[in-house]
């Protein structure tokens, strides 16, 4: 079969039910890049099946947020996902799936409430409901979510489990640039003085690991070394620094395996996230 590209719903559920169970699933908003290839070959290989979505969701940027300057080049994308021999390239327009008077919200309390959900009011809103939605339409048997955004993992398994939806969440390791920076669309708005600045969120992990190794366990001491490490940086601005709990993302005194360790950084005018988990 080769590649279809679909822009409407109706056109996706009637093409669902023609493939051969089970399907995969990988949600982007494309500008696919090799942390997304990692998605789908993954998917690939489990799945006789593959579905893949481009849709820059407008929901989960606030007002003030790039949505409108998001980078985007489908026919890029739709190249790279033949190659990857996607079934079905889901991409509708924002009409179709917000139209007027849409009024209609998935929300996970708490866990949204802190770390990206802090510092985003009413982005997890935003990712749920768009998720919950392209399940819907599309009712994978597995979807795959990048490690790289960590509380977005742990806010979808939440949904899942919670509203009894029928699928399985996988979730793949982060794919990283040679010298570690965490592969990622937003990283093409960095200039290359910038771009060589922010490897210091790869170092700020990596050293909280060492110290972990080590056998530090004081969770405020390792928060510390990692702000002395990037505030060594003029062109990074801290949003956050954390070691949470990898279920509850409750901030934790005394690091126990697992524990979440997860930044963000502005770089310029850019903002970056990164994690590892230590266990
Ligand atoms: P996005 O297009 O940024 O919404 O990302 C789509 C999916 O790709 C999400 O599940 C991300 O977590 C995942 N992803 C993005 N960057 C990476 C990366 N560097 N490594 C692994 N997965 C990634």
């Amino acid at each position: 079969m080769s590649m279809k590209v679909v822009e409407k719903i109706d056109d996706m559920k009637r093409l669902r039910q023609q493939l051969t169970e089970p399907v995969g699933f990988v949600p982007t908003m494309g500008y696919l890049h090799e942390g997304h290839l990692a998605l789908i070959r993954w998917a690939r290989t489990e799945n006789p099946s593959l579905v893949v979505s481009l849709f820059v969701n407008p929901t989960q940027f606030d007002p003030q947020e790039d949505f409108s300057q998001y980078p985007r080049d489908p026919e890029r994308d739709f190249g790279l996902l033949e190659k990857e021999r996607a079934d079905i390239v889901f991409m509708p327009s924002v009409d179709e799936m917000y139209p007027p008077r849409f009024n209609s919200w998935v929300e996970v309390g708490r866990l949204t409430e802190r770390l990206e959900g802090a510092s985003r009011p009413g982005h997890f809103r935003g990712v749920t409901t768009v998720v919950a939605k392209l399940f819907n339409i599309i009712q994978p048997t597995r979807a795959y979510f990048g490690q790289k955004d960590a509380q977005q993992v742990v806010v979808i398994k939440k949904m899942v489990a919670e509203l009894n939806m029928n699928l399985e969440i996988v979730t793949v390791p982060t794919m990283r640039e040679g010298d570690g920076l965490a592969m990622s669309s937003r990283n093409t708005y960095l200039n290359p003085e910038e771009r060589e600045v922010a490897t210091v969120l790869y170092q700020a992990i990596s050293l909280a690991q060492k110290l972990w190794v080590r056998g530090e366990t004081n969770a405020q001491v390792i928060r510390q070394q990692m702000l002395t490490l990037i505030r060594k940086e003029p062109l990074a601005a801290i949003d956050y620094i954390s070691i949470a709990d990898t279920e509850t993302l409750d901030e934790l005194d005394t690091v126990k395996s697992p524990a979440l360790v997860s930044l963000a950084v502005k770089i310029g005018n850019t903002r970056l996230i990164d994690n590892v988990v230590l266990e």
